[in-house]
């Protein structure tokens, strides 16, 4: 169990946001599905940055797309249906 609480540096895991990377990435970093990890903790375990391929086409990773994505720009609604499914982009 975790108790809100970053493994790596035990300060409050949900201040600094969502976001999905994939299991093996989680894996990769020697983490247990319930625990908690900042992104740049995750980074420090990893001993590497993170990259667009660590994460999952999740809409809570929309930081990531604004950031790491290439191509057209597209805003979440267009991104994601509403059930979170992921829209591929027209080409
Ligand atoms: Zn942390």
């Amino acid at each position: 169990m975790n108790n809100g609480r970053c493994i790596v540096c035990q300060r409050d895991a949900y201040i600094s946001g969502w976001y999905k990377v994939k299991d093996k990435v989680w894996r990769e970093a020697g983490l247990k599905p319930d625990q908690l990890c900042h992104c740049i903790c995750l980074a420090y375990l990893l001993g590497r940055r993170l990259n667009r391929e660590d994460f999952t086409n999740s809409e809570v990773n929309d930081i990531v797309f604004a950031i790491l994505d290439k191509g057209r720009i597209r805003p979440l609604n267009e991104m994601f249906d509403d059930k979170g499914r992921k829209i591929e982009a027209e080409r």
